[in-house]
């Protein structure tokens, strides 16, 4: 088993849908970071059967949007001495902004810069989310 250092101060995404990991790394801009970042693929889990988990060692301000759309599945874990003092979870929002394109090409918010393409979540099952703009369908893929 694969043991990575305990960190005093920082943030623990855990739970993180096995393959998911350095997608959120990436969206995070932790490949950009200048304290220590962990990720772990394929951590052997009893829920999950595999996960991913980032650990930062430093308070970052996270996008719980984005998190939550990426993958739903995930907690967060805010550690200060050594301690878990905060575990928090995301859901799939309901509502988003500018983080995915509409799906409709005529749409105005695919033209029009001006235009941050918001949607309302239809079906949390399948991602299905109602654009703004058109009122056409557009579903998030990782
Ligand atoms: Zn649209």
């Amino acid at each position: 088993m694969l043991t990575v250092n305990s960190i005093k101060k920082g943030i623990v995404i855990d739970h993180i849908t096995s393959g998911k990991g350095l997608k959120i790394f990436e969206k995070l801009e932790l490949d950009k970071a200048d304290f220590p970042v962990v990720l772990l693929m394929n951590v052997e889990s009893n829920e999950l059967g595999k996960k991913d988990i980032i650990k930062i060692q430093d308070e970052i301000d996270l996008d719980f949007t984005m998190l939550g759309l990426i993958d739903p599945s995930i907690t967060i874990n805010v550690i200060k001495d050594d301690k878990i003092v905060e575990k928090k979870s995301v859901s799939l929002p309901g509502e988003i902004k500018g983080l995915i394109k509409c799906e409709n090409p005529r749409c105005v918010s695919n033209h029009d810069i001006y235009a941050i393409p918001t949607f309302s979540l239809v079906d949390k099952n399948t991602a299905k989310y109602k654009c703004s703009f058109c009122d056409d369908f557009t579903y998030y893929k990782l």
